[in-house]
């Protein structure tokens, strides 16, 4: 215990403070719904490495197959030839798409390098300009994302100015509609009022014309922003809207992608066809690897060789991406999140019902093993309730914007591991209103 605790003070004393962390212990080793930090501490993990590990740590089809690979070829170089593992996922990519349209491929490493790939693109096949976020997303931290993001002021401060011609445009969250609010009308995400689709009409006609906006990007579920999916009609509505403009529409679907939301695109949910969707996170299990996908006549305006980086792809990385895919097939990963996606969401509902508990809870909302709890605010509630629950081994995150606990177990857990983290959960929400 003494050498994991001076090992940890190193890493606060060297490690850029920039980083910023939730917790100071060092994680030894992960298998399926667990980690174990260096001092034997063994946490159930509702965090996965913020939507990553997927599929449990060190899935064992997915470690030997990176076994395999890092035995056989490293490092192969996109720019200078194919390697067969990026071949191959791109192979076991194209029946999984939301739609058929989207069949052209490339990879690299990070969500955000994703998404400027996907904003180069839309640039350059529109030959314009300006690109629309909504209010409440996330993106990164490069130059480009820190401009898209809408959803934090704090980390961005400071590294002005970031990518010029981004325009923001809300993202219908009902339970905060201040256009319902007046009315009185009750919050569900099937009836939205769909003033942000008018906000959009306006925002092209005020301040960014079609003419000059190359893309719109959105995230079908908020991430960071709060875990809220799009409400019924508005990403249908923004598809018209980019195609009477010539407007290409960006799922970034890095955080909601590869089953997350129950289905293997979140997007699928609305059955909206996106020009140019991105992946990250999920696809490989913890291997850094991201990608985007578009239909071969857009994909191939941009000229050769603009499109690359030294590990872009990395064959390792595809490989894992490869051995997810099938265990995706072998393991009826979609089935499991559509079974205990409504045993947590159910005991959150039944909370936010409770005599007890109801007075603590704002809204409770999410698609599969995606969800979100939103307290009332001022209180300060969901780090609380993150606080209790690592008390309790149980690994949470919190949202930015509202006082909101957002869950993300693994896409495989258990029957018995998802009661241990609801009873967890449950327990702490009945302390926070005792
Ligand atoms: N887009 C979304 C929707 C994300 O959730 C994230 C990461 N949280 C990113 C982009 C950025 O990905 P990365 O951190 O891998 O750059």
């Amino acid at each position: 215990a003494a050498a994991a605790k001076k090992l940890s003070e190193f890493g606060v004393q060297r490690v850029a403070k920039g980083v910023g962390r939730l917790l100071n212990e060092v994680l030894e080793s992960g298998s399926g719904s667990y980690v174990t930090t260096a001092t034997g501490r063994r946490m159930l993990d509702f965090s996965c490495g913020i939507g990553v590990t997927n599929l449990g740590h060190a899935h064992p089809a997915v470690t030997k197959a990176v076994s395999a690979q890092a035995g056989k070829l490293v490092h192969g170089q996109v720019n200078i030839a194919f390697q067969r593992p990026y071949l191959e996922l791109i192979e076991r990519l194209i029946p999984v798409m939301p739609d058929k349209s989207l069949d052209t491929f490339f990879f690299w490493n990070s969500g955000a390098e994703a998404v400027e790939a996907a904003i180069k693109l839309a640039r350059h096949a529109t030959k314009k300009q300006n690109i629309i976020a909504v209010q409440g997303s996330y993106h990164g931290r490069t130059f480009g994302t820190m401009a898209l993001t809408k959803s934090k002021t704090g980390y961005g401060q400071g590294f002005f100015p970031l990518l010029p011609g981004v325009f923001a445009t809300p993202f219908p969250y009902c339970a905060h509609c201040s256009v319902n609010k007046a009315t009185g009308w009750k919050y569900s995400p099937e009836n939205c009022c769909n003033n942000p689709l008018q906000e959009l009409e306006l925002l092209l006609k005020r301040e960014t014309a079609p003419s000059d906006t190359a893309a719109i990007i959105i995230e079908p579920v908020l991430g960071e922003g709060g875990y809220v999916p799009a409400a019924k009609g508005f990403l249908d509505g923004v598809r018209e809207i980019c195609d009477k403009n010539n407007i290409i529409f960006i799922a970034d679907e890095v955080q909601t992608g590869f089953g997350r939301t129950g289905k293997m695109f979140a997007i699928e949910h609305w059955n909206v066809r996106p020009d140019i969707l991105i992946m990250a996170k999920g696809i490989a299990n913890g291997f850094p690897l991201s990608g985007i996908v578009s239909r071969k006549e857009l994909m191939d305006l941009q000229p050769a060789g603009s499109m690359g980086g030294t590990y872009a792809g990395n064959a390792v990385s595809c490989a894992a991406g490869v051995a997810v895919a099938q265990a995706f097939k072998d393991e009826k990963i979609l089935e499991n999140v559509n079974q205990r996606g409504p045993e947590l969401m159910n005991m959150l509902k039944d909370c936010a019902k409770d005599s007890k508990t109801s007075k603590l809870i704002y809204d409770v909302r999410g698609l599969g093993l995606m969800i979100g709890l939103e307290f009332q605010p001022g209180h300060n509630y969901a780090s609380r309730l993150q606080q209790k629950c690592l008390e309790k081994d149980l690994l949470v995150l919190t949202t930015s914007i509202y006082d909101t606990i957002r869950f993300i177990p693994p896409l495989n857990i258990s029957k018995e591991d998802m009661g241990k983290g609801i009873e967890i959960i449950r327990s702490g929400i009945e302390e926070l209103a005792a």
